[in-house]
């Protein structure tokens, strides 16, 4: 494990306005992740990606201290938080300062598929939030296919729920699907009569067949693989909302994703930046350390920059949705876009002023530990997933120009 170093966070950046239980909620996760998930990180991250691989005692423990019950009202089972996408967002922010792998898993857990089942009948909410909450159940989300990522309009989706008796038969190829080879249930974006709509689907159904996992070039302690319905029979009752809302309720999904993956950017961007800055305080050459060449001075002031800039665009976009607006754009894509992309800038940068150590994993001389590379592997998937960063740029231009 490498040593922890000290948090500048306070030093750059000032929250304004966040309600106490957030901070509980922050100090919670960052001791969960200190305290639990560090010391791990790099063995769980160097296990081939297998099934077995799934870091199913950490997913465990994140259901004991409550996070999967965050995002729901006191009705629902959850927590009843008067800002629980705030709430959601520092959890992302925290867990992705220790690992994106796990930050992810949460997020497909609780934040994707938990919002897809809030759009469902309350007899399907029953079914499916308890035991995703409690942790019994693990959940994942299917939009993407082989030849259908950013582009899921009816025309492109071929993933089809043929009408029989009280269902429907689907048949389809999901691809790059987060948690699917551990996942219980799975919500499928598939086309029923043309359009586009949401079932939840069994994946311990016969006719289902899941792949063994993808081979990435990070984030290898979260699982992606894919999922193939081979005529797997979906009861009616287990249509999320009605026919035809597929799109709306995974944009709705998808929101409260982006906002979580944006402050995923935004912790992995602070960890990387931390670690540079303990970095360049020690490391001496040409009698002085790195930290008193202004060059970096001066790149890591922008960084700090960008940082506070990114933390405040996803706190923004998860209080307007916590006010109520169910697509609070364009801070949503805003923060999404932005969030993983200083993760990227801030993690390209740490490595080239850890030079030789930002490129290593470990030294073979002494054995000792480097995690500068896993920052900067890891953050090339979150410009990627859940709506690629072009996209983004497309729906804040759409708000500009119209088309
Ligand atoms: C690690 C990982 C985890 C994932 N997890 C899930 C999951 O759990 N569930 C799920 O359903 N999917 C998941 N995905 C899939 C992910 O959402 C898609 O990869 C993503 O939406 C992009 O789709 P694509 O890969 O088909 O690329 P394509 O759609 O083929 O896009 C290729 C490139 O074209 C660009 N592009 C697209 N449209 C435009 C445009 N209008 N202008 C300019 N450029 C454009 C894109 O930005 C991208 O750079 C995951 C992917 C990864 C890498």
């Amino acid at each position: 494990m490498q040593q922890p170093v000290q948090r500048n966070v306070n030093r750059t950046y000032h929250e304004i306005g966040l309600p106490s239980c957030i901070e509980e909620v922050r100090l919670c996760v960052r001791e969960f992740g200190e305290r639990e998930l560090a010391p791990q990180v790099i063995t769980m991250e160097e296990r081939p990606e297998e099934a077995g691989s799934f870091p199913r005692k950490l997913f465990e423990r994140m259901a004991e201290l409550g996070l999967y019950r965050l995002p729901y009202t006191m009705t629902e089972g959850g927590c009843g938080l008067e800002t629980p996408m705030l709430a959601t967002t520092v959890v992302m922010e925290e867990l992705a300062y220790f690992s994106n792998s796990v930050a992810v898993i949460y997020d497909c857990q609780c934040v994707l598929a938990g919002r897809v089942l809030q759009y469902s009948s309350d007899d399907l909410k029953l079914t499916y939030l308890p035991p995703l909450m409690s942790g019994e159940q693990i959940a994942c989300v299917a939009i993407t296919e082989p030849d259908a990522g950013s582009d899921v309009s009816p025309s492109s989706v071929q993933t089809v729920g043929t009408p029989v008796a009280d269902g429907w038969s689907l048949t389809g190829h999901k691809r790059f699907i987060i948690n699917a080879p551990v996942a219980d249930f799975a919500c499928v974006l598939c086309t029923i009569e043309g359009s586009l709509s949401m079932v939840v689907v069994d994946l311990k159904n016969e006719q289902v067949t899941v792949s063994p996992p993808d081979r990435k070039m990070g984030m290898h302690a979260c699982l992606t693989a894919d999922i193939v319905f081979d005529g797997a029979f979906v009861p009616t009752r287990n249509l999320v909302w009605q026919k035809g809302k597929g799109l709306r309720v995974a944009l709705g999904a998808l929101t409260r994703g982006r906002i979580a993956v944006g402050a995923s950017g935004v912790g992995m961007a602070q960890a990387a930046f931390d670690l540079s800055m303990h970095h360049m305080k020690e490391r001496r050459m040409f009698g002085k350390s790195l930290a008193e060449m202004q060059h970096w001075q001066f790149r890591f002031a922008e960084h700090a920059t960008h940082i506070a800039m990114a933390r405040d665009l996803c706190y923004k976009a998860a209080l307007r949705h916590d006010e109520g607006e169910e697509f609070p754009e364009p801070e949503t894509a805003m923060a999404k876009y932005y969030g993983t992309q200083i993760a990227a800038d801030v993690a390209r940068d740490a490595v080239q002023v850890f030079g030789g150590y930002g490129f290593v994993s470990r030294l073979g001389a002494d054995g000792s530990n480097f995690s500068i590379e896993r920052f900067y592997r890891e953050s090339k998937g979150p410009e990627i997933y859940e709506g690629s960063n072009e996209i983004q740029k497309w729906m804040i231009a759409r708000r500009m120009f119209g088309s």
